[in-house]
C-alpha cells in the first residue's frame, strides 16, 4: 500500500482530498515518459504548441469557478483573490506564453566572419523538474508550466503536497486540450523524497524551483552535480518606502493591501513600511484604521478580505514572531493575538529593531511592521538591509525620488506609488537571497531555452584561409 496524503481546508479543518503519495521510483518512470515523448515535441512547429495553450487559457475560462472554488479551499485564501487574481492570472499567462514562444528572441543570423553565416537557434532544454510552493499553486504551476512547454519542453513538477488540487486539475486540463501524453506529470509527493528526486535526477535537464531559500539552497546543491541548470524563485521581504511628499491615503490604502494579500502568503507582501518622520503618526493612524475594516471569516464568503493562513501550524508560527516581537519591546497596535485556529489577525508592529527577526526574516503572514526614518539616504538604506532582493516599493510624488528609488532600491522589481501588481509581459524574480531566473515574459523563454550558434562556411575550400594558423603556407 502506498502511503496517504490527506489535503486539509486550513479554514474549516476538514479533510478534501485524500491522495497515494508518489515515490522517487515515480519520478524515474515520469522522466522516462518524457524523454521518450520531447524530442517530437520540440519539432513540434510553435504555432501548433501554442495552440494547446490557447485551448487551455479557453478550458480554464469555462472552468474558472471550479478551479476558483478548489484554490480557496485548499489555501484558505478569499474566494474573490482566487476568482479576481489567480484564476484571471493563469488565464492570461496561458495565453501570453502561447504567443511569446512563436516569436523566439535571440541575434540576427549575418556573416560575422568573412567566410561564414552564423545563426542562432533557440532550442527546448529538454525535461524540466518543478518544484513549486503552497501559497498560490495553481498560479505557480502555470508559471513554470506554461513557458516550459510553450516552448518544448517536458515538465514533470511537484506541487506542494498540501496543495497539490489544482496542479492535478490543470494537468486534466492540459490532456482535454491535446497535449501528448508524457510531456506533463504531476506528482504528489514530499520535498524530502519526491523534491530532491526530481532537484538531483540525471534526466532531468533544468530544475525550476520556486519556495523558500533554504530548500532553494538544497536544490540548487542537488542540481549542481549534474551539473544542470536551476531556476530559483526564493523568499522576499518587500520593503515599502513612503517619502513625506507621498500622497498619504494611497500610500495607507497601499500598505494594508500589499501586506493583507493572500493573508500576507505572497513572497512580494508589503511586510516593512519605512515612513519619512513628517507622515510617520499619521501613516500608523491610518493604517491602524483601514485594519479595522478588514474582515476576516470564511474564505467561500465574497465578503471576505481575509481568509485563514495554510495551516494552524504557519498561524502559530506567525504568531510565534509576534509574541516574540512584543517580548522584546515592540507593540502590536492593532492584532497581535493568538490565532483562532488558523486564523491570524492582521496585525500592525511598531518600535520594532531593524535587526529583529520580525524585520529580518520572512513570516509569511497578515503582519506589517513600520518604521520611520528621517533622511532619503536612510530610508533606502534601510529599506536595503535585507538579505531578499525580491520586490520593493517608493511612494512619493516627486518624479526625482522615484527615479531615485528605482535605481537604488536592490530587487527584481520596484514599483512607485502601488505594490504587488504583476503582468504576463514583465518578468518576476529576484536578486539576493531571492534566487535567480525569471518567471513570465520573454526573459522566463530565455530561461526555458538554450541558445546554439550555428556557423555554416560559405567558401566550399578545403584549405580555408583559418588553417594557415595550423598549416602555415
Ligand atoms: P518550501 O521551500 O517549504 O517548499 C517549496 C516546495 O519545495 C514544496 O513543493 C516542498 O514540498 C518542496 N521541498 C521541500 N523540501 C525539499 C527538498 N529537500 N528538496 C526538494 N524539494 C523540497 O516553501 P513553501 O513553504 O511551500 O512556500 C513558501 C515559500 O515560497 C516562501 O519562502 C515564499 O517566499 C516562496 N515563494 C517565492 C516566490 C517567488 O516567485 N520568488 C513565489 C511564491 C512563493
Amino acid at each position: 500500500m502506498p502511503a496517504q496524503i490527506s489535503v486539509t481546508n486550513p479554514a474549516t479543518g476538514q479533510v478534501i482530498a485524500d491522495y497515494d503519495l508518489a515515490t522517487p521510483a515515480d519520478v524515474d518512470v515520469a522522466v522516462d515518459a518524457a524523454r521518450k515523448v520531447q524530442p517530437e515535441w520540440a519539432r513540434t512547429p510553435p504555432g501548433e504548441r501554442a495552440a494547446v495553450l490557447h485551448r487551455v487559457a479557453a478550458l480554464l475560462t469555462e472552468r474558472t469557478e471550479e478551479f476558483a472554488l478548489a484554490e480557496t479551499r485548499q489555501c484558505g485564501k478569499p474566494i474573490r483573490l482566487s476568482r479576481e487574481f489567480d484564476l484571471p492570472g493563469t488565464i492570461d499567462n496561458a495565453a501570453f506564453f502561447a504567443g511569446a514562444a512563436r516569436i523566439p528572441q535571440g541575434l540576427a543570423a549575418g556573416e560575422y566572419s568573412a567566410d561564414h553565416t552564423s545563426a542562432i537557434r533557440r532550442e527546448p532544454v529538454g525535461v524540466v523538474g518543478s518544484i513549486a510552493p503552497w501559497n498560490y499553486p495553481l498560479n505557480m504551476a502555470g508559471w513554470k508550466i506554461f513557458p516550459a512547454l510553450a516552448s518544448g519542453n517536458a515538465v514533470v513538477i511537484k506541487p506542494a503536497e498540501i496543495t497539490p488540487i489544482t496542479t492535478l486539475l490543470l494537468a486534466d486540463v492540459f490532456a482535454a486540450a491535446g497535449l501528448p501524453d508524457g510531456l506533463l506529470t504531476v506528482l504528489v509527493g514530499r520535498g524530502r523524497d519526491v523534491g530532491e528526486a526530481i532537484a538531483g535526477h540525471p534526466g532531468i535537464d533544468m530544475v525550476s524551483f520556486t519556495g523558500s531559500t533554504p530548500v532553494g539552497k538544497r536544490v540548487a546543491e542537488l542540481a549542481a552535480r549534474g551539473p544542470r541548470r536551476v531556476h530559483l524563485e526564493l523568499g522576499g521581504k518587500a520593503p515599502f518606502v513612503v517619502f513625506d511628499d507621498a500622497d498619504l491615503d494611497a500610500a495607507i490604502q497601499g500598505a494594508v493591501a500589499g501586506a493583507l494579500i493572500n493573508g500576507g502568503q505572497d513572497c512580494t507582501a508589503a511586510t516593512r513600511a519605512y515612513v519619512q518622520r513628517p507622515l510617520y503618526d499619521r501613516f500608523v493612524a491610518g493604517v491602524a484604521d483601514v485594519l479595522d475594516t478588514v474582515r476576516m471569516g470564511d474564505p467561500e464568503d465574497p465578503a471576505t478580505d481575509l481568509g485563514s493562513l495554510i495551516s494552524r501550524g504557519h498561524a502559530e508560527r506567525v504568531h510565534g514572531f509576534v509574541r516574540r516581537a512584543v517580548e522584546a519591546g515592540a507593540q502590536a497596535v492593532r492584532g497581535g493575538t493568538a490565532p483562532d485556529g488558523a486564523f491570524h489577525a492582521p496585525t500592525l508592529i511598531v518600535g520594532a529593531a531593524q535587526d529583529a527577526e520580525i524585520v529580518q526574516d520572512e513570516l509569511f503572514g497578515p503582519v506589517l511592521v513600520v518604521l520611520p526614518f528621517d533622511t532619503d539616504d536612510e530610508g533606502l538604506a534601510l529599506a536595503n538591509d535585507t538579505r531578499f532582493g525580491l520586490a520593493a516599493s517608493a511612494w512619493t510624488s516627486s518624479v526625482h525620488r522615484a527615479g531615485r528609488a528605482s535605481r537604488e532600491l536592490t530587487a527584481g522589481c520596484v514599483w512607485i506609488n502601488d505594490h504587488i501588481p504583476i503582468v504576463s509581459e514583465m518578468p518576476h524574480g529576484g536578486v539576493k537571497a531571492s534566487g535567480y531566473g525569471k518567471d513570465m515574459s520573454v526573459y522566463a523563454l530565455e530561461d526555458y531555452t538554450v541558445v546554439k550558434h550555428v556557423m555554416s562556411d560559405n567558401t566550399a575550400v578545403a584549405r580555408k584561409a583559418w588553417h594557415r594558423t595550423v598549416f602555415g603556407g
